[in-house]
């Protein structure tokens, strides 16, 4: 297994209280992907969580035993060793991690499919930024629909490139989430997760065109149909002015058609 180049550590000590102050976390079972030196580790420790660890990098793993021995013989941690997109995850309530940019996309989806109460993760600002944009901004796109269908989510705290070791290229942020049921029932969740992809390819082609794009997925037929039963003003908008609402309806109209 190679070691992963993405490691920012936090030495921001304010903002690894901050992080760890976030929500309640005394007695849960909290996960945390990539503990790293385990700074966030120790300050979810010392709150009285009980720690589910998983880290890719098996040479930071023989420091995290000497640091933590005691919490590692009591099971109040464990540490997994594997990549947290892919391995098993053990049961956890919440997730708190400083996560690594290379896999938030696919580590957030994992997690939101997986379940759990609430997380507090950092990411990229600029991802940060697409998680929690409300449509009409220009940064409101797939990744902000995805999420937002199935979660709240609220951008809690910014931090400069200083804040780590060694410093990252861009500012971070940290977005709280919280899972919550699509505000209307989604009849195919695939349907929804491609009209979704397709009609973003293309973000400056109205609904009309990105519909009659998407004739190579589902066939002209359907799509003819769906075209001829939607109204004008929703055909002639941009993807970017549809709401999470939007998106359902039209995706379960769609699915009513195949
Ligand atoms: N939590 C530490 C901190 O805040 O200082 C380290 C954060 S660093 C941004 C990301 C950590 O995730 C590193 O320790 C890295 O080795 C680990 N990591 C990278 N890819 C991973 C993966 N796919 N699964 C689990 N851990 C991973």
């Amino acid at each position: 297994m190679k070691a992963p180049k993405d490691q920012h550590f936090l030495i921001d000590t304010d903002a690894v209280d901050f992080i760890a102050d976030s929500i309640p976390i005394q007695g849960r079972t909290v996960l945390e992907v990539g503990p790293g030196g385990g700074v966030l580790t120790a300050a979810l420790l010392e709150r009285g969580a009980n720690v589910r660890a998983v880290e890719l990098d098996g040479t930071l793993l023989p420091n995290l035993e000497q640091r933590f021995e005691e919490e590692l013989s009591t099971g109040q941690l464990t540490i997994t060793r594997g990549d947290a997109s892919r391995v098993p995850l053990p049961a956890y309530d919440l997730v708190i991690a400083n996560l690594p940019y290379s896999i938030s996309s696919k580590i957030t989806f994992r997690l939101l499919e997986t379940g759990f109460e609430t997380a507090v993760l950092m990411y990229q600002w600029e991802f940060a930024k697409r998680m929690v944009s409300p449509p009409g901004d220009g940064e409101y796109g797939r990744l902000s629909v995805m999420v937002q269908t199935y979660a709240d989510v609220e951008l809690i705290l910014k931090l400069p490139p200083q804040a780590f070791n060694p410093p990252p290229e861009v500012d971070s942020a940290v977005v709280k989430i919280i899972p919550h049921e699509p505000p209307v029932k989604i009849l195919n969740r695939d349907v929804h997760a491609v009209l979704v992809r397709e009609l973003f390819s293309h973000r400056r082609k109205t609904i009309q065109n990105g519909l009659k794009g998407m004739k190579s997925i589902y066939g002209e037929e359907v799509m003819t149909k769906l075209i001829g039963s939607l109204p004008n003003d929703l055909l002639g908008k941009r993807p970017e002015m549809l709401s999470i609402v939007d998106f359902i309806e039209l995706a379960n109209r769609l699915t009513n058609l195949l």
